[in-house]
């Protein structure tokens, strides 16, 4: 390894904006987990420019889900690569806009914090540009261990939703876990205990961090924040509940409306 600090023992950490992409070397170029913001593309390029990749050696992209900040640039990639993603994306990529049918915020910080988010930067509205598959582009629709193998990727794609119903994880063999939002490290301050700031279902959410401690997963590598070790997860299981999820304003009662 070399002493880029993009280059950690897993691949290359690319950090655009508000989410972290994940490089993972193929047998043919790199497989790139999530984008950013549409906004972010730019910022994306000089980061890879920096760590020595060019545009077109990324064959694959993997999106852990379909959110604005994870499929944002997607469009400016997409000729030439192969996507990656769960079989119920394909109508959420092409919607182009976060699925809101469900769930809510993890608690009240978390929803201040979206406020004030939303008033600095108007551009976020939680859509994005749609984002249609072709038909050799990967859906998976379980667990899969063989996909990414036959990549020359030592590794399994899991399923693991409840974050949105389209999300999965990439879990290499010697434990490293990517997790997208299935789990974040910020903003702790906010209390929100390793847990994602948005949740679709929570018991599906709960139950697919019982999947990860029970996959083999040891160190987990977020789209948001730094890495941590899976114990967190069992640290903090159970720690919110339908209950306490915040889907409507406390003071006006308008739908919480932040992915
Ligand atoms: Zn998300």
């Amino acid at each position: 390894m070399t002493d880029d600090p993009t280059r950690e023992v897993m691949g290359i950490k690319l950090s655009p904006g508000a989410t972290n992409c994940y490089l993972l070397e193929a047998d043919r170029g790199y497989l790139l987990i999530d984008t950013g913001y549409e906004w972010e593309y730019r910022s994306f390029l000089a980061q890879l420019a920096d760590a020595g990749v060019a545009v077109d050696e990324i064959e694959y992209l993997l999106l852990t889900h379909h959110h604005d900040d994870h499929v944002g640039f997607a469009n400016e990639l997409l000729e030439g690569v192969t996507v990656i993603a769960h079989e119920a994306a394909e109508d959420l990529l092409q919607a182009g806009e976060n699925d809101r049918s469900g769930g809510g915020l993890l608690n009240r910080r978390v929803y201040y914090l979206a406020k004030v988010r939303s008033w600095l930067t108007p551009e976020w509205d939680l859509t994005f540009p749609p984002v249609t598959l072709r038909d050799d582009d990967m859906l998976v629709d379980g667990d899969d261990d063989q996909l990414l193998r036959e990549l020359g990727i030592d590794g399994t794609i899991l399923e693991t939703p409840g974050h949105t119903p389209d999300s999965i994880s990439v879990l290499l063999d010697d434990g490293t876990l990517f997790c997208g939002d299935a789990a974040m490290s910020r903003p702790l301050w906010a209390g929100i205990k390793y847990h994602t700031i948005f949740i679709t279902d929570v018991d599906q959410y709960y139950e697919s961090w019982q999947k990860i401690l029970g996959s083999g997963a040891k160190r987990v590598y977020p789209a948001h924040g730094d890495p941590f070790d899976v114990e967190r997860l069992r640290e903090h299981m159970g720690a919110y509940s339908d209950d306490s999820l915040i889907e409507r304003d406390p003071i006006t009662s308008r739908y919480a409306d932040f992915g």
